[in-house]
């Protein structure tokens, strides 16, 4: 178990982004896409690295901890987690033209 501050850090900076593998683009997957409403999204309402449920379940590990929270929809499947994980249902699921 990390027990400091430090082993976090290290644990974050072990966190791939997505690249693009023998699937190509997956965001062209689906054209259900999650949007975040920054006015109920908790960071960034308060400005403070809080909350971030998108970020830990996200199977994709396309949301950014950062604020606010951005999604990358070039790899972003659809699945809805986000969405059913925001404790305070700033997430929503829209459908999008696909290009
Ligand atoms: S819909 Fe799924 S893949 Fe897309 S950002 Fe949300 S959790 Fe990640
Ligand atoms: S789970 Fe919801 S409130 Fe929390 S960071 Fe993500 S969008 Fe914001």
């Amino acid at each position: 178990m990390p027990d400091s501050k430090k082993d976090y850090q290290k644990i974050l900076a072990s966190i791939q982004t997505p690249v693009e593998g023998e699937a190509g683009e997956t965001g062209t997957w689906s054209n259900i896409k999650p949007i975040i409403n920054i006015n109920k999204c908790t960071p960034a309402k308060s400005g403070k690295y809080t909350c971030f449920r998108c970020w830990l379940f996200c199977p994709e590990g396309v949301i950014s901890r950062t604020i606010p929270p951005e999604i990358n929809l070039k790899y972003c499947k659809g699945c809805g987690i986000c969405m059913e994980e925001c404790p305070v249902e700033a997430i929503r699921m829209e459908v999008m033209n696909q290009k």
